[in-house]
């Protein structure tokens, strides 16, 4: 029977004999185990890593070091306008404003110009009336960054001179027009901010005695009234006065009405006032009382001097918004040219800022001269709700 030859002899081997393939297996597994073995003893002996030492020893191992960032290129932020963080500091300037820095940053005044800035040693003082290879190169820098239109031409003239005190107004600088080192060094850095980078204007910026204004404040886009307006519609009593350029148009608009109406004779006293031009004023007033009263204390004399004349840093003229409006010659009080302005100035955004009904909550005395430019549609609310500018503010809780 094939069937049974096949499979005697399986049978006829003995139970102690191994099986050949199971023999290899063996083997094979045998060598293995000794290839393992020695693997791992070679690996312990020759380098134990940290994780394995660290894990034999129960400690969890420190994450990996990042590799080293490259630090960011130092950069020197200027300082924002000073109109901005007045507005946040009273918290009555809208959430977009920045906070408060009442004092440019140093690192702006010391900015370091880079290579391609002119040495300051070199450099001269460039403003209104000049020309020159470095007069264009001004206005090519201010052009760049927005603050001019016109094409540089090499000529130093008024819309140079506005974009120079527009890009230091919005950089925190001293508001001059007059392109100096300091100036010329934050334009040529290439840190300085743009005019797209300039918070707007805020018309309805409070300065009064309880809410002073920073000694640095500086509006922007202040403007010669003169540069602005034609003398045929006013004459500005001391040539040079500035204004916030808004402000100042809508004065233009205003006056060409009244004129329209039959009025002229409009004269512009007082607009932009530094707080340095404030306090000069404060001490002008300080002399003359003790010259007439000589036995007054100098505090007698500043009480006396405060009931008229603001403090340096309590008078809106420093915004830039405000104008005294008078008649050459005569008490503006009940001329025409007054009665026609109080009747009509809320439709060019003015208000007459002082009253005599809200002498205590503005805590100035009337005064019928004083227009506030706030803008046409809070002018026509507050007139409309009988509100002074702090009602405006308290009541439209901004
Ligand atoms: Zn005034």
């Amino acid at each position: 029977m094939p069937t049974s030859r096949r499979t005697s002899p399986m049978r006829g081997k003995t139970p102690q004999q191994p099986n050949p393939l199971l023999r290899v297996l063996l083997a094979a597994a045998a060598v293995g185990l000794i290839v393992l073995l020695s693997a791992g003893m070679t690996r312990l002996l020759q380098k134990p890593s940290a994780d394995v030492l660290a894990a034999a020893q129960g400690i969890t191992p420190a994450p990996p070091t990042p590799e080293p960032t490259p630090s960011p290129e130092p950069t020197i932020t200027p300082t924002p306008p000073m109109y901005a963080p007045f507005g946040a500091q009273y918290g009555y300037g809208g959430e977009e404003l920045l906070p408060h820095t009442p004092t440019p940053a140093p690192d702006v005044r010391t900015a370091t110009p880079s290579p391609s800035a002119p040495a300051a040693t070199t450099a001269r003082l460039l403003k209104k009336g000049m020309s020159g290879s470095d007069v264009t190169r001004l206005q090519q820098a201010l052009a760049d960054l927005g603050y001019l239109s016109d094409t540089a031409d090499g000529q130093f003239g008024t819309n140079t001179q506005n974009a120079v005190i527009l890009f230091q107004a919005v950089n925190g600088l001293s508001a001059d027009g007059l392109a100096g080192e300091q100036t010329l060094a934050l334009l040529y850095s290439g840190r300085a901010l743009s005019a797209a980078e300039a918070p707007p204007m805020d018309y309805l910026v409070l300065i009064n005695r309880e809410q002073p204004v920073d000694q640095n404040y500086v509006p922007m886009d202040l403007v010669k009234i003169e540069d602005v307006l034609s003398g045929d519609v006013v004459k500005v009593k001391y040539s040079g006065t500035r204004a916030n350029r808004t402000a100042t148009e809508a004065l233009g608009k205003m006056l060409e009405a009244a004129m329209e109406d039959g009025l002229d004779h409009f004269q512009i006293s007082s607009a932009y006032r530094t707080y340095a031009e404030q306090q000069q004023l404060v001490d002008n007033s300080v002399a003359e009382y003790r010259s007439k009263n000589p036995s007054w204390s100098r505090d007698r004399c500043l009480s006396a001097t405060y009931q008229t004349v603001a403090p340096a840093g309590t008078s809106e003229h420093q915004s830039g918004l405000a104008f005294d409006i008078t008649v050459p010659g005569v008490s503006f009080t009940g001329t025409e040219q007054q009665k026609w302005l109080h009747e009509h100035c809320t439709e060019y955004g003015f208000i007459v800022r002082f009253t005599e009904e809200k002498r205590s909550i503005t805590g100035f005395l009337a005064e019928s001269w004083h227009f506030r430019y706030v803008g046409v549609e809070a002018a026509e609310v507050m007139e409309k709700n009988n509100w002074c500018l702090e009602e405006y503010i308290e009541h439209m809780n901004l």
